[in-house]
């Protein structure tokens, strides 16, 4: 089990992109840079296999970080983006194909009566953000530490994702005033939330959370403090903007929301409802929604918003999403995987937390339960390096950071879960023997 699978093809594309990208890549984590430093190219994905370009076949579980909740190559999404295409690829204009997503999304949904469609989580997330400043004309906006939120210039303190992968506390470019009114408060810790709040609370347009926090890997909050900061923000008048773009259609068709029964006055979703294409949408009640241009003053526009293909991918994967029993099915499978793995962990004593919700898992070597950034200081990620590369060299493809979560899609039958489960007890034990 000791071999190293080939990567000559991988290094060389990755030697020539470094020609071509920043760090040879067109977005950070992918550049292996908390692990090994030498990127997989990925060629090809089916089901829940992906190959790279050495021809090394690999169990997916990144799924794109995420929104391939069906797995690769979907043969609905696939017959569904041809017939789109057949038709063309972008038209600037409104297709029927935006209502049907709507429809298909708002008509199950009970926390937002409109949406709109934009490009990317970030620009969700930004979008968003000046909807809640317009709506309630304050400026101040709240995040919590170990939160991610795109890239926006406001979310770039103090966040997740790759900045805390690369052990820093915010970008170089973002002027300090443009994170002035961010104010960052740790997470479910209601002193620091009410003693915020007592001090500005007046001025604040929003508190912005992942509901189910999973770009610092994952830390459970509990439904406790997402209901004390749904009433403390009613309290001042203040949005509760969950940001679902890892958890909606994730944990439950209607994401966290659902999941723990609050209701934000904002949310935004991401690259799931794409299936795989570039979309992030961002919807509220329609009063607030009321705000944004053209009906109000909130500005807000883009070309590819809506795109025709995108919509169509989403359409598919999510008409399977809502069928009876999608969720709970995932729920299942994942628990049983994530318990095997933990039982067998608990039995040879090892230091290891391999946490799960809905479909989503995380592990650590802390041996603690992980809540707030303030568990993380100081983590140990060696142990993470070594089981990754031992993953990758039998045949398990996970997130290249200690930091990012993992994803089951709905064709990680249970026969390939307990073979993945073999192969991270088997990884264990190499890195625990170390
Ligand atoms: N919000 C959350 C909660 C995210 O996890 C992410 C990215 N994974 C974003 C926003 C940004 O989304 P994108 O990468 O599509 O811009």
């Amino acid at each position: 089990m000791s071999h190293s699978i080939s990567r000559s093809n991988s290094e060389k594309l990755f030697q020539k992109a470094k020609t071509y990208f920043p760090g040879g890549v067109n977005s950070p984590v992918r550049a292996f840079k908390s692990v090994d430093g030498n990127p997989l190219f990925i060629k090809r994905g089916d089901g829940y296999k992906i190959w790279d370009e050495d021809g090394n076949e690999f169990i997916d579980f990144c799924a794109s970080w995420g929104p391939l909740i069906l797995g690769h190559n979907h043969p609905a999404i696939y017959r569904k983006v041809v017939e789109a295409l057949q038709n063309g690829t972008s038209f600037g204009a409104p297709t029927a194909l935006e209502n049907e997503l709507a429809e298909l999304i708002l008509s199950r949904n009970p926390f937002i009566d409109k949406i709109r469609f934009v490009s990317s989580g970030t620009e969700a997330v930004m979008s968003a953000l000046r909807l809640a400043r317009g709506y309630t004309g304050r400026n101040k906006v709240v995040k919590f530490e170990g939160c991610y939120h795109g890239h926006t210039d406001a979310m770039l303190v103090k966040a997740g994702s790759g900045l805390v992968t690369f052990g820093e506390s915010s970008s170089a470019g973002v002027p300090a005033a443009f994170v002035n009114e961010t104010l960052v408060l740790p997470l479910n810790d209601e002193a620091a939330l009410r003693s915020c709040f007592q001090q500005h609370g007046f001025d604040i347009a929003c508190a912005i959370i992942e509901p189910i926090p999973a770009n610092n890997g994952l830390l459970l909050q509990g439904g406790e403090f997402l209901k004390t900061l749904r009433s403390v923000c009613s309290e001042y008048g203040a949005l509760l903007f969950f940001d679902e773009v890892i958890s909606g259609f994730r944990v439950s068709f209607n994401g966290a929301a659902a999941y723990y029964g609050i209701t934000p006055d904002i949310i935004t979703y991401g690259k799931i409802i794409g299936g795989g294409l570039p979309v992030g949408a961002y919807g509220a009640r329609e009063e607030i929604m009321s705000c944004v241009s053209p009906d109000g003053p909130v500005y807000q526009a883009g070309t590819l918003s809506g795109n025709p293909v995108a919509m169509a991918a989403g359409i598919a994967q999510l008409t399977v999403c809502a069928e009876e029993g999608f969720y709970q099915d995932q729920e299942k499978r994942t628990k049983a995987f994530v318990e095997n793995v933990n039982t067998y962990a608990k039995e040879k004593g090892y230091d290891f937390e391999f946490v799960t919700i809905g479909s989503i898992f995380w592990f650590n070597f802390d041996g603690k339960k992980n809540i707030t950034r303030a568990d993380q200081i100081n983590p140990d990620m060696s142990k993470f390096k070594q089981l990754h590369a031992f993953l990758l060299n039998n045949g398990v493809y996970i997130g290249p950071s200690g930091y990012e979560v993992g994803f089951i899609s709905s064709v990680h039958n249970p026969e390939i879960l307990k073979k993945a489960a073999e192969v991270i007890k088997q990884g264990l034990d190499h890195v625990m023997a170390e």
